[in-house]
């Protein structure tokens, strides 16, 4: 079932918690809403699933206008970040709910049911699980429950509310990693919300980048990640280093500096601006007449594979830089050491996008 939100507004009080949000996914994708705490990822969900009515705006499924449909006809499964399973109901029983609780005429039989119910927990691989109570499974375990309950009434889209939020990192990517799985089998429209950067472009087709109530940026993880729309989005997707100066062809003048980037032959920006390059996009020159920024060597932490190298730039200015183990072992920096900076890339904004 394909999702289309037009022009959706929400207010609290006088708090905008969503201004004007258009977004359309086809049918069968994986989208992640994207944004720190407070952008008005749920509210959005909230109002796809019916559980909030909009100030004004439309939210059509299927091309069908949903506003007059009940949260119970929208045939939208949900799994949230602490979802109560029935704790006196066996793990089998709690996924045989939706069924259960169907009008009669709509139920199936016990047997269809038990069936189903079956199905579902292979689905998710918990079938040993099915006699065991909520209290007795994991974190990880109960979520999966979770979504095999959601799935049993054969939900049109499956909305999820930081599915995996509340458990430790190792069994959240884990799960991550088997929900796209289960999705590549199902092609469930699926809108997952997360604040999670890694998560989002891991797991999802299409990531709608959200702040303040506005979508940023809407695209694939690589679009987004590649082709940031907005500083905010550039900055929300990773570790960055930001300058401010004139741009002209492939030079960034840094006040009395020059810092030399890749255009990759497009014609960037030129005039103030401001810039980004990611830390693995800065490149550390110890020759005494090496040109580039000035910076200097705080410190450098080496781990696994990457170095890391902390800088402060000529205006006291803290600045990162990642390096392979090799290009670090042989440029042996010290702390205090001067060096010069340049950028195999850098991505340059508009000094009004401040602003944002
Ligand atoms: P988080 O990641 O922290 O869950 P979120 O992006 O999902 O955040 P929302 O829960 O959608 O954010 O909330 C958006 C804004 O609207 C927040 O500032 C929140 O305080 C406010 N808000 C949400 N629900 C209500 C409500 N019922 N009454 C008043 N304000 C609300």
């Amino acid at each position: 079932m394909s999702i289309q939100v037009k022009n959706i507004h929400k207010s609290f009080g006088a708090f905008t918690a969503l201004g004007d949000v258009s977004l359309d996914f086809p049918s069968g994708e994986l989208v992640a809403l994207l944004g720190p705490s407070g952008c008005g990822k749920t509210t959005l969900l909230r109002i796809i699933a019916g559980l909030e009515t909009a100030d004004h705006g439309q939210v059509l499924l299927d091309g069908q206008d949903a506003s007059d449909t009940h949260v119970r006809e929208r045939q939208v499964g949900f799994v949230f970040q602490h979802y109560a399973l029935f704790r006196h109901m066996t793990v089998f029983d709690n996924v045989a709910f939706g069924l259960r609780v169907k009008p009669r005429k709509e139920r199936p039989s016990e047997s269809a049911i038990k069936k189903k119910v079956h199905e579902l927990l292979s689905l998710v691989q918990l079938d040993w699980l099915a006699d065991r109570f909520p209290p007795q499974l994991s974190g990880g375990q109960r979520q999966r429950i979770a979504l095999a309950r959601a799935l049993a009434v054969e939900p049109r889209v499956l909305l999820l509310d930081e599915p995996f939020g509340a458990l430790d990192a190792k069994v959240r990517k884990e799960l991550r990693r088997w929900l796209r799985h289960l999705h590549d089998d199902l092609h469930i429209t699926s809108v997952f919300v997360t604040h999670d950067q890694e998560e989002a472009l891991e797991v999802a087709d299409r990531v709608v980048l959200m702040d303040h109530g506005r979508v940023e940026q809407v695209g694939t993880p690589q679009e987004v990640y590649e082709r940031p729309a907005t500083p905010f989005v550039y900055g929300f997707l990773g570790a960055v280093n930001r300058f401010e100066g004139q741009a002209e062809g492939d030079i960034l003048h840094i006040g009395e500096h020059q810092l030399s980037h890749n255009t990759g032959g497009s014609t960037p920006l030129q005039g103030r601006v401001q810039a980004y390059a990611r830390p693995h996009e800065l490149q550390i020159q110890v020759a005494a007449d090496a040109q580039g920024l000035r910076a200097t060597v705080e410190r450098v932490l080496s781990f696994g594979a990457a170095a890391r190298v902390e800088l402060l730039g000529p205006d006291g200015q803290h600045l990162e830089a990642e390096l392979s183990r090799e290009q670090a072992l042989a440029l042996n920096l010290q702390s205090g050491q001067h060096v010069r900076l340049n950028a195999s890339r850098l991505s340059l904004f508009d000094l009004q996008d401040k602003a944002r």
